[in-house]
C-alpha cells in the first residue's frame, strides 16, 4: 500500500457539498460532482487540510491499525 496505511474518509451524512475541501486541497484529490464529493485518494498526501477546514466535520484521516471494530465484528 503506498499510503502508509493511511486512509480518507467521508461521512456523507453531513457533508453538505460546499466544496470548502475542494478549494483547499492543492492536489487535486477532491472533486464535486452535483453534491457528491469525489476523493481521489491516489493523489491525496494525507495533509489534513481538507479535514481542517470542512466546518462539518465530515471528513476524516484514519490509519488502518486504528481504524475502529465495526458492529458486525462486535456482534460476533
Ligand atoms: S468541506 Fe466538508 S461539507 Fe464541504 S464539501 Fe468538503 S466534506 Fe463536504
Ligand atoms: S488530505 Fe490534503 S491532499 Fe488529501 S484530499 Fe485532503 S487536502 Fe487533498
Amino acid at each position: 500500500m503506498a499510503n502508509g496505511g493511511k486512509e480518507l474518509s467521508i461521512d456523507r451524512f453531513k457533508c453538505a457539498a460546499c466544496g470548502a475541501c475542494v478549494t483547499v486541497c492543492r492536489n487535486d484529490a477532491l472533486m464535486l460532482w452535483g453534491a457528491w464529493l469525489e476523493i481521489k485518494e491516489e493523489r491525496c498526501n494525507y495533509c489534513s487540510a481538507c479535514v481542517n477546514i470542512c466546518p462539518l466535520g465530515a471528513l476524516s484521516i484514519a490509519s488502518s491499525s486504528q481504524m475502529p471494530q465495526t458492529q458486525s465484528q462486535k456482534d460476533a
